[in-house]
């Protein structure tokens, strides 16, 4: 037997953490490394955040895990927090992204064909180099074809027009259309985020023709970008929106929002999980809330994203040749090169100790603990700086 006991799916890099001390990650040989991917947008409190730690010790001591036969004080006082803070009415809570993603591309076909109503209309258009997660209705709704190969037939029900572009969105219009997917901000895709005119001219769509405009935030939401949530950068409500990824902290967990308008397939039975916003999420997802919902931490994520931001553009100044510019919101950053990023990545990671991510578009995510200072951007720089210095990309 050649396969590995671990499905072999991702090409794993030769770190292996085994310990997390706020904004670092120790291997297992003790090589300390500074975390600006953050699990991907997941560890927004760093790796040892004392309230994160305590709300899920506490809540493991008193009672993991019920079924949703029986009803949830937890899973309302998380619901009601979000509701609260958000255009929302209501939450479903799920494990992961793509199931936050999934429940809502089936309550915005449900909105249309919920009791006899329009059947015909089930089709989302979705957006060039989005990425919504890796279920088949997931993969379905992204047009990046190396994420189908293998697994066809996709689900049929997607429309793909270009990210950023009013006017393709608006010729894949038809009597079929039940709504548009988008990430204001998209993340896998390269740190891009929507224009004002293209986020705005989306909801006018839909207030106009009585679509559902459904948000995947699950990369740039959770004050990744100095709001709440992204939307709230454009001065526009979704009605559906899926969310995940920070929201736990790095516990699983994932939330479909919905008004109530958008909900109104929704009813008993129509889906469900059996681990969905249980009480051991409910807690890890309320200390985090705790930690970010409110006006002084999303200053802080404004105000810390801007200096790093500053300090980004006078680095790519002296790099002229690697770097064209950055670009993002609040501390969701992407550094897009003019060389491959992937190679450059791997250099800081393997050379520097410093962890990032890479994207599409040649762009190198910069994605640090919302929790991360002055201390960790000076560290950041100094090995993004000794990186840039030693780095000998492959196509020069
Ligand atoms: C990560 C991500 C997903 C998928 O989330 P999983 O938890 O991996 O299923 C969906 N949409 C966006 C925008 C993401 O960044």
């Amino acid at each position: 037997m050649s396969i590995t006991p671990l499905m072999p799916v991702y090409p794993r890099c030769g770190v292996r953490p085994v310990e997390g001390d706020h904004c670092h990650l120790i291997d297992e040989d003790g090589t300390r490394y500074l975390d600006f991917a953050s699990g991907i947008a997941v560890n927004l409190l760093g790796h040892s955040h004392a309230g994160l730690i305590g709300a899920i010790q506490r809540q493991a001591e008193k009672l993991m895990h019920v079924s949703n036969l029986y009803g949830s004080p937890q899973g309302e006082a998380l619901a009601q927090r979000l509701v609260d803070a958000t255009f929302a009415d209501t939450v479903f809570f799920t494990n992961s992204g793509a199931e936050a993603v999934e429940a809502a591309i089936k309550t915005a076909r449900a909105y249309h064909q919920h009791e006899n109503g329009n059947s015909d209309r089930f089709e989302l258009i979705t957006f060039s180099n989005a990425f919504h997660g890796r279920t088949m209705a997931t993969i379905s709704a992204s047009n990046q074809e190396k994420m189908h190969k293998g697994f066809y037939p996709m689900l049929a029900g997607f429309k793909y027009a270009e990210f950023d572009d009013l006017d393709s969105a608006k010729a894949l219009m038809s009597d079929k259309t039940a709504g548009f997917l988008v990430e204001p901000i998209q993340g896998e895709g390269g740190i891009r985020p929507a224009s004002d005119e293209f986020m705005q001219g989306l909801r006018a769509l839909c207030d106009e023709h009585d679509l559902m405009l459904v948000l995947d935030e699950v990369q740039c939401g959770v004050a990744r970008t100095g709001k709440l949530y992204g939307y709230e950068h454009y001065g526009i409500e979704p009605d559906i929106m899926a969310t995940a990824k920070g929201i736990g902290g790095g516990f699983p967990l994932g939330a479909c929002l919905a008004t109530e308008k958008a909900a109104r397939g929704m009813g008993f039975g129509t889906h469900g999980s059996t681990y969905g916003g249980n009480p051991l999420a409910m807690a890890a997802g309320m200390a985090v809330m705790d930690a970010v919902a409110n006006d002084e931490f999303l200053a802080e994520v404004t105000e810390k994203g801007e200096r790093l931001r500053a300090r980004l553009e006078q680095f790519i100044g002296n790099y002229p040749d690697l770097f064209e510019l950055v670009r993002g919101k609040g501390l969701m950053l992407g550094l897009k090169m003019k060389v491959e990023s992937r190679p450059f990545f791997v250099h800081l990671r393997d050379n520097h100790q410093l962890l990032t991510v890479a994207a599409g578009d040649n762009t190198l995510r910069v994605l640090p603990p919302l929790v991360a200072g002055d201390a960790e951007f000076d560290e950041f720089i100094e090995k993004l700086s000794a990186g840039a210095a030693s780095f000998e990309p492959e196509d020069a």
